[in-house]
């Protein structure tokens, strides 16, 4: 045994679940305050950087084939204990290798073996003066009095505010809090081009805090920068995007997690984490208080601070009030299209009201809901709807092989010539296209400027910006658009919002579609009016009894979100079960199914009481060029018996023998199905 050359077990971002020993440096010696640095290596044949996850005495393999680490690299001080707890509990909770969580979550610059040459900041920071906070509204104040009056430590607070109350304006009160007792704040952001005042209101605020931000439209060495600013304790701010949840900060004393329900703290690939319920764990971990803040909160948040039967009890505080006064809440109303014959999906009530604004000189936004909907049939005569017969979900349509499928059990069929119900022939997918209400538009108000605002016509970053200072310099009368319109944009002379296609929502095969439907459409209409200029909502459907959009036209949240987690209660799904998606992709989808039904069939799940494994499903579309997909659900009323479940049936997963082309991935808490 030797106490000069101990040896290094380091994580290296390779898909093995294990960590790789290395010896010191030849003629260098480690000390524990290299535990937490990266060291460059040779691993295989490839050199590449890994983090020392520790320092041992011993090493399974024999000392003269154990490589030296080619350099350990001291120009950042090390990961601190506590970023290691936060891998740690990622890698066990997500499925993940250690080492590839701790390597994804660092900055690029620093998993690079020749890292460019480190260049300063090129502007000095403006000497600023701080901003006055505006006095609190009466409902700001009782919010921050409920904190303040609570036990320090963690608390984790659902700030449930409707669109305008003021939200931003209590998560600077309580960062101010944090920095006066010495420690830091981490905001998080579902989108940070959605922001750009926000960034300008926390310097304006706190000029001395050495503000950084964290997201992925930052240049490579910027994000480096300010990544080692915040973990040398000199950013008392961090304001990010999803991945800035795993920034190191030495004195982490707040979490504000803003629009908490968003999908885009969700990372669809590599590792599949929700940022959201990792801060969760961060700041219980750090002993410091979380504010999720939202006008329409995710069920899992509403149910963790309303359901009493929710283990993760949550402090509600409520903002019902806009903050400016005189300031109200749009008009939202429905439009009952039964009773009229549509023209190309208008009724003649929105053309009318579209009409008005062109006279008025304000600006229409027609939105069209079509967020990855899996077509599902229906019949408008009876309103008899595609349910699968085994579970509570609804049959998606495959319209390649006529079929109509599960996506939650497996069940599927042969698709009717006519509705079971009341025998009409022409039963229908629902859905329709932007492109085609634009040509619509353009026939019916030649005059206008209309402006298409989709994936397709926003598809780069650049193409985006330019779109939007079209619409902030009022070179648009009509938007059309999805969902990216939705969100976080102020258009001042916005004043009608027209929805279009909201009724597939309530019927999509995803029983999460009724969710997104009312934040988005409470969101689309939080975009539209001013003080001056009041804003209306215009819902087209067939269903205008419907609870959701009779929540909707009240603004009540609470009355939507209670009838919900009413539904997913007796149906049992989430929150009131946890769930883990098996993806497996292959050049064939009877390979993909093969993989799915022996992951399946593994005989250890019997020893997993509460456990349920459902049947393999092809998925409705195949992205990847020539690979198909399916999937497998595995779901449980328990978070720690599906838990203990992953953790064995991962490594039996492993050891499959699969096709060459064949890849597959675990999903925990998955949000799409
Ligand atoms: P939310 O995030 O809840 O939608 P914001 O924080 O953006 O709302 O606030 C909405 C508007 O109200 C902003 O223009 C903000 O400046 C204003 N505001 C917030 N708090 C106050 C206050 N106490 N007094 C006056 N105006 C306020
Ligand atoms: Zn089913
Ligand atoms: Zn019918």
């Amino acid at each position: 045994m030797s106490s000069v050359a101990p040896i290094a077990r380091i994580a290296l971002g390779v898909p093995l679940r294990r960590l790789f020993d290395y010896r010191a440096p030849a003629g260098e010696a480690l000390t524990p305050e290299d535990v937490g640095r990266r060291a460059r290596v040779v691993f295989g044949k490839r050199v590449c950087i890994g983090v020392i996850a520790a320092l041992t005495d011993s090493s399974e393999i024999p000392g003269e084939q154990l490589k030296p680490i080619e350099a350990v690299l001291r120009d950042t001080p090390p990961l601190p204990p506590d970023w290691f707890r936060l891998a740690e509990f990622c890698a066990a909770y997500y499925q993940t290798p250690l080492g590839e969580v701790m390597l994804s979550t660092l900055p690029t610059g620093l998993r690079r073996v020749d890292p460019p040459k480190p260049r300063a900041a090129r502007h000095a920071p403006p000497p600023s003066v701080a901003m006055a906070a505006p006095p609190l509204t009466g409902e700001q104040r009782q919010a921050l009095t409920h904190i303040a009056a609570g036990a320090p430590g963690f608390r984790a607070y659902l700030l449930y505010g409707v669109t305008g109350s003021g939200k931003t304006e209590i998560y600077l009160r309580l960062i101010e809090r944090t920095l006066a007792a010495g420690r830091s704040a981490l905001l998080l952001v579902p989108e940070i081009n959605l922001t750009p005042q926000l960034e300008a209101r926390l310097t304006a605020r706190f000029p001395d805090a050495g503000l950084v931000s964290l997201h992925s439209d930052l240049a490579e060495a910027a994000r480096t920068r300010h990544w080692k600013t915040a973990l040398t304790g000199r950013a008392r701010i961090v304001l990010g995007t999803r991945l800035a949840v795993f920034t190191p900060m030495p004195d982490l004393g707040l979490i504000v997690v803003d629009e908490e329900h968003d999908a885009s703290f969700k990372q669809q690939d590599g590792m599949r984490y929700s940022a959201r319920d990792v801060a969760v764990f961060r700041a219980r971990e750090r002993n410091a208080p979380i504010v999720l803040g939202s006008a329409t909160p995710s069920l899992e948040s509403w149910a963790n601070a309303v359901d009493p039967r929710t283990p993760a009890r949550y402090t509600l505080l409520t903002l019902a009030q806009r903050a400016v006064a005189g300031a109200r809440l749009p008009a939202v109303r429905c439009i009952d299209t039964r009773a009229e014959k549509l023209c190309d999906g208008f009724s003649g009530a929105l053309f009318a009201a579209i009409e008005q604004r062109l006279a008025r000189g304000e600006q229409s936004l027609v939105f069209l809901n079509r967020r990855g909907y899996a077509p599902v049939l229906a019949c408008v005569q009876c309103g008899w709807i595609s349910h699968c017969p085994r579970c509570a979900a609804n049959l998606v349509l495959h319209l390649a092989d006529r079929r109509l499928r599960c996506h939650h059990c497996g069940f599927e069929k042969r698709v009717p010539r006519a509705c079971p119900t009341c025998g009409n022939q022409d039963i229908q997918p629902f859905g329709r296209g932007t492109q085609r209400l634009e040509a619509v538009l353009t026939e019916r108000f030649p005059e206008a400027r209309i402006l298409r605002v989709d994936r397709d016509s926003a598809r780069s970053r650049r193409q985006w910006e330019a779109l939007l200072s079209r619409i902030h310099a009022g070179e648009a009368d009509i938007l059309v658009g999805t969902q990216m319109l939705a969100k976080g944009h102020d258009f001042p002379k916005l004043t009608l919002v027209g929805a279009l296609g909201a009724d597939s929502a309530l019927f999509a095969a995803d029983w999460r579609a009724p969710e997104r439907l009312f934040a988005q459409l409470m969101q689309v209409a939080g975009r539209a009016g001013r003080a001056d200029l009041p804003g209306e909502v215009l819902i087209q459907t067939q269903f205008p009894e419907h609870p959701l959009y009779a929540a909707l036209v009240r603004h009540d949240y609470p009355a939507f979100a209670a009838a919900q987690l009413e539904e997913r209660r007796r149906a049992g799904f989430p929150p009131y079960a946890y769930q883990a998606m098996l993806r497996a992709e292959a050049p064939r989808m009877a390979e993909a199914i093969a993989f799915l039904a022996t992951a399946r069939a593994w005989p250890g799940a019997a020893a997993h009481a509460g456990v349920t494994l459902y049947d393999p499903v092809p998925m409705r579309l195949s992205r990847m060029a020539n690979l198909e997909r399916a999937q497998l659900l595995a779901e449980s009323p328990s978070r720690r018996a599906l838990q203990a479940f992953l953790g064995e049936w991962n490594g039996a997963l492993e050891s499959i023998r699969t096709p060459a082309k064949l890849r597959w991935h675990l999903e925990v808490d998955p949000l799409e199905l």
